[in-house]
């Protein structure tokens, strides 16, 4: 009987307190964030050019919010399980996603996705816009773009063409390349464009997109042969590589625009802090060098907002996909 009261009392003071939790957890949580490492995942295998991006911007960031940013590469399925990995994260800031246009291909790409772009995500920012290039392994027998095309033409059965997994941009690059010339090559998945360089590297793949950020290096070093880049201006980092548009292959653009997200319900105030983190990062001395060596634009500070990463998105994703539809490609 004495206890009633006492229970009562304990579910009042239960109640007030999860009240007073509902009240200030979200600027608490907002003021005391970050007070321990943060998670950036990348969706692709490490030492690829999504990976350079992000590792390049941790330290900076890490500075700015006062804690360390860790990178976690989450492959497979052209950064889809990554996407679907944050997408059900708990929304307190400390696992943030970097992915690049295959956010917005990937509804178009795939029958059954496990998230929505546009509606499962925080958009933090946008960060930098990379092109890409045509490679094709060292002892590759054609070594200009029109020797490439008979090439390919007279060959197409031996010939393949890796990518970093189905709905990559390296995948959507080639494919590009392929509907244009009116070619159907052997696709040959990777988890990420780090692993199949290593594979053009070592010649047992033919040819491959990739953006600059992992491809300059290896160009100018002579490690791969280039036919191309896939901007629509010639790159500062590489003069001499035509583009594809100049060399035939009219309209063909691919610059690969990168974001950071975090899970649907992160709080504003920690969305506003990882925003001026990365404005900061961007702004790094170190990081604008070496994106610029690499050829890669860093967008300006007006696109590292959420409105803009969730405007951009949106408009690609009506861009693609009619694009993919038409070519009736599938990754699923
Ligand atoms: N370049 C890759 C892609 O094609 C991604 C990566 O490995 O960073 O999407």
């Amino acid at each position: 009987m004495t206890t009633q009261p006492k229970a009562r009392l304990a579910t009042l003071v239960a109640a007030s307190a999860a009240a007073l939790l509902t009240t200030f957890s979200a600027p608490t949580l907002a003021q005391a964030y970050p007070d321990k490492p943060v998670t950036l995942v990348v969706p692709f295998a490490a030492g690829g050019p999504t990976d350079v991006v992000a590792r390049m911007m941790a330290i900076p960031m890490g500075k700015s919010l006062g804690q360390t940013v860790i990178i976690e590469n989450t492959v497979g399925a052209g950064g889809t399980i990554a996407a679907a990995k944050v997408a059900r994260a708990a929304p307190n800031g400390y696992t943030l996603l970097i992915h690049h246009m295959g956010m917005s291909t990937a509804p178009a790409l795939y029958k059954k996705l496990s998230f929505d772009p546009l509606k499962d995500f925080e958009y933090v920012g946008q960060v930098v816009d990379v092109p890409m290039t045509l490679l094709a392994r060292k002892d590759f027998p054609a070594s200009t773009f029109p020797e490439l095309l008979a090439y390919v033409k007279s060959h197409k059965d031996k010939v393949s063409m890796a990518n970093a997994g189905l709905g990559a941009v390296s995948h959507l690059c080639g494919l590009l390349f392929q509907s244009q010339i009116g070619v159907e090559l052997n696709t040959i998945p990777y988890k990420g464009t780090a692993p199949a360089m290593n594979d053009l590297l070592g010649g047992q793949v033919d040819l491959m997109c990739d953006q600059t950020t992992q491809t300059v290096p290896m160009i100018k070093d002579g490690r791969v042969k280039v036919f191309g880049v896939t901007s629509t201006t010639r790159l500062a980092a590489l003069p001499n590589i035509p583009t594809l548009d100049e060399q035939g292959l009219k309209g063909f653009e691919v610059k690969v625009w990168h974001g950071i997200y975090a899970p649907k319900g992160t709080p504003g105030p920690v969305i506003d802090k990882l925003g001026v983190a990365l404005r900061e990062a961007m702004q790094d001395p170190l990081v604008k060098q070496r994106l610029a060596e690499l050829s890669s634009d860093i967008v300006p500070q007006s696109k590292m907002y959420p409105a803009a990463l969730k405007t951009h998105l949106e408009a690609e994703i009506k861009k693609w996909g009619p694009v993919i539809h038409k070519a009736g490609i599938y990754a699923d």
